[in-house]
């Protein structure tokens, strides 16, 4: 069986973070190892550094090609899918014109299914005629045994087509109906570690900022806290399930790649873990610069942990501030105060780690709140900084409060730089040119404090002014 696992590209667009943050296809590669032990041929197409997935398809011959991806892929990786579909048919009724026999015995039977974040949660979105089935469990057995021809029936975590037995004379059709299994929460420690041969081989090409190349890992699933805005914890059916820390620094070990990007939605959860996972790293004498993600409660909590990190090569902590209010940061469920974030930045900074600190916008923002938000970030001297706007997600029971304002319906906008919903108090327009004489201020400042030295800057002052002529009018 020969299986391609495609990644598409994110955006066609300037307009994304290609180019400053291009992550590994790490799942991909999980999964890779997994049907490899399986005995299947498999190869990873990555849209971020490939540019033809149809050349891929057209030279590869898969018969299963598995796509994954977030909500701003979505139109990728459908037009991908049918293309596969379209490929095959073509092949079957051009026979001997355009393709060669060979080509089309094998484009005839390509399957096509859809896994990943985004299908997980919105399965629904991906229910066309050109897919074949929807994975919505992080468990690579499934995948396997949807591969290896088992019934979908007996497999959990899997949408798939079925004629219609029982049509009543007021829904009668001929076409397919769509099934839901349920998914199962998937124990992580049995995933096996990732097949790293694609990164090996453009390993020039994933970075994070600065970090070049940068590998990624995952030791959780999932994310045990229930922030309003965020479906991360609804991954893995909302259920954390953690890797055993020993076997993750066995892994980290075998990379050969001196910067690590733990991937983990929140890597800060349990203090006694992380001293085993400090402890383990000095044992083994391991040099390399680290990324995760973190709570600046646990990091107010827990600066004996910070501490050890520094010690062992931690570069940057990525936490989520998202708001300089408390009543907005009470409102989302966050658990903490501003005064937590605020400490959190000054534990980090006398640590020598850098925090990212991400940001939102809310919808209600007036003028005066962007220059707050700048004003604030000044004030704590916090230099690397991602502010998003506001984007309610589609996998969230509060989406279908903001149906009847959604200026947007292109699954493309969902990338967090777009606005998707009509802002509150003003324009659209007003909202997009404060938004990006935000950005524009907090770029050049990071200029002044002389990081992002790696980046073409004037390419991106110009790409933030085109954006600030294009979206704001
Ligand atoms: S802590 Fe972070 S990952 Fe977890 S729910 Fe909140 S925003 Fe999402």
């Amino acid at each position: 069986m020969r299986v391609l696992l495609a990644n598409p590209e994110t955006s066609r667009s300037k307009y994304d973070y290609a180019g400053i943050i291009d992550d590994e296809p790490y799942e991909l590669e999980c999964l890779m190892s997994y049907l490899k032990q399986r005995g299947m041929e498999v190869r990873i197409w990555d849209g971020q550094i490939n540019k033809n997935f149809r050349g891929e398809v057209k030279k590869y011959k898969p018969d299963f090609v598995y796509f994954c991806g977030r909500t701003r892929q979505e139109n990728f990786i459908k037009e991908y899918a049918f293309f596969c579909k379209e490929y095959s048919r073509k092949s079957i009724f051009k026979s001997g014109s355009i393709f060669k026999k060979s080509d089309t015995e094998k484009a005839s039977s390509i399957t096509t299914i859809i896994g990943g974040a985004h299908a997980s949660l919105c399965p629904d979105r991906f229910f066309t005629d050109y897919t074949d089935f929807v994975v919505t469990t992080y468990d690579p057995s499934v995948l396997a045994d949807i591969i290896e021809g088992r019934n979908p029936e007996e497999l959990n975590g899997v949408c798939f087509k079925k004629k219609d037995v029982y049509p009543t004379w007021d829904n009668y059709s001929d076409k397919d109906i769509w099934i839901k299994n349920k998914a199962l929460p998937y124990d992580i420690k049995k995933m096996p570690w990732a097949d790293r041969s694609n990164f090996y081989e453009n390993k020039d090409r994933y970075c994070y900022l600065e970090l070049r190349p940068c590998a990624i890992i995952r030791t959780a699933y999932c994310c045990p806290y229930r922030c309003a805005f965020c479906y991360r914890n609804r991954l893995n059916c909302g259920r954390y399930s953690a890797r055993d820390i020993k076997d993750v620094v066995d892994e980290i070990d075998s990379i050969d790649c001196e910067n690590i990007y733990i991937i983990d939605d929140d890597f800060l959860v349990i203090p006694d873990r992380l001293h085993t996972f400090v402890r383990l790293i000095k044992e083994r004498g391991i040099k390399k610069k680290f990324v995760a993600f973190g709570r600046a409660d646990f990091i107010v909590k827990h600066p004996e942990v910070i501490k050890e990190l520094s010690e062992i090569g931690f570069y940057y902590i990525l936490t989520g501030l998202e708001y300089i209010e408390n009543k907005r940061l009470s409102d989302t469920n966050k658990r903490l105060g501003v005064n937590t974030n605020g400490n959190a930045i000054r534990i980090l900074h006398e640590n020598g780690i850098h925090m990212m600190g991400m940001f939102i916008t809310d919808l209600d923002f007036k003028k005066k709140d962007f220059k707050n938000l700048y004003r604030w970030i000044k004030h704590f001297k916090l230099a690397h900084v991602a502010v998003s706007i506001y984007t309610p997600e589609m996998c969230l029971e509060n989406f279908s409060e903001y149906k009847d304002r959604l200026i947007t319906e292109d699954p493309a906008d969902w990338d967090y730089l777009h606005l998707v919903a009509k802002p509150d108090n003003i324009s659209v327009k007003k909202y997009y040119l404060y938004y990006h004489i935000l950005l524009i201020k907090l770029f050049l400042r990071a200029k002044r404090m002389g990081i992002y030295d790696f980046m073409d800057y004037k390419s991106f002052i110009k790409s933030f002014l085109k954006n600030l002529f294009k979206f704001s009018g």
